[in-house]
């Protein structure tokens, strides 16, 4: 019999876990186990595994489980380095999100930001403000800078695919994110590798980062 507990173990919203039934997942992977509670605990962290180990539910997980959605602002901020990648992220949240419908009078909101769509659409769809923010950095960023999207309430910021964000020269972008969010900023890096570079980044934001790192089955 296995050992490992499954994802009620982290006492979810009830939407959380119907989605995540409804998806099969019974089991948490091992980044999920050992993240999801440090993360739902406010700790900064460092997910270190490699691509196809289940990091985005690791942090949409969390993210979903503190989102106050009686306050309408900007509450998490996730970065990925491609457009792909981004909707990627946006649509597990979507699959997720579909089950938080007509549970409450208010549904948590997310919006996808990412470049090569139309830019005074997307100012347009921030007339209000989403609960989480999915996008690219260069489109956040820009966004934050023409005041249409409104970052400093925001109390979660995830870097995700660190190291290809440092390869593709976003980390200026997303650093200058950063700075434009509250002092209390819980930070979520994710990699597959955490390249010496990336050091001045995580020592300027991190504080006491809990840094899990999942070596790949034998
Ligand atoms: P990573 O970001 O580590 O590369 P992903 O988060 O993209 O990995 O997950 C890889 C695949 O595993 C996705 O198709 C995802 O839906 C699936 N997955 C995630 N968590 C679980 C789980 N607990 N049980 C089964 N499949 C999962
Ligand atoms: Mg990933």
């Amino acid at each position: 019999m296995s050992t490992k507990s499954n994802f009620e173990r982290f006492q979810l919203k009830p939407f959380i876990i119907e989605a995540l039934n409804d998806q099969r997942f019974s089991l948490p992977t091992e980044i999920q186990e050992r993240l999801i509670p440090a993360i739902i605990s406010g700790k900064d962290v460092i997910g270190q595994s490699q691509t196809g180990s289940g990091k985005t539910l690791a942090f949409l997980i969390p993210i979903l489980e503190r989102i106050d959605v009686a306050k309408e602002e900007v509450q998490a901020v996730i970065t990925a380095p491609t457009r792909e990648l981004a909707a990627q992220i946006f649509s597990e949240l979507e699959k997720i999100l579909q089950f938080n419908k007509s549970e409450d009078e208010i549904d948590i909101s997310a919006n996808l930001i990412v470049g090569g769509t139309d830019r005074l659409k997307t100012i347009g769809k921030l007339k209000t403000q989403p609960h989480i923010v999915v996008g690219t950095p260069g489109r956040v960023l820009d966004m934050v800078e023409e005041q249409a999207l409104k970052v400093y309430t925001s109390q979660i910021f995830v870097v995700d695919e660190a190291d290809q964000m440092l390869d593709m020269g976003f980390i200026e972008e997303v650093d200058k994110i950063a700075s434009r969010m509250g002092e209390e900023l819980q930070m979520l890096v994710f990699s597959a590798t955490i390249p010496e570079k990336l050091q001045p980044f995580l020592k300027k934001y991190m504080n006491n980062p809990r840094h899990v790192q999942v070596d790949p089955q034998q």
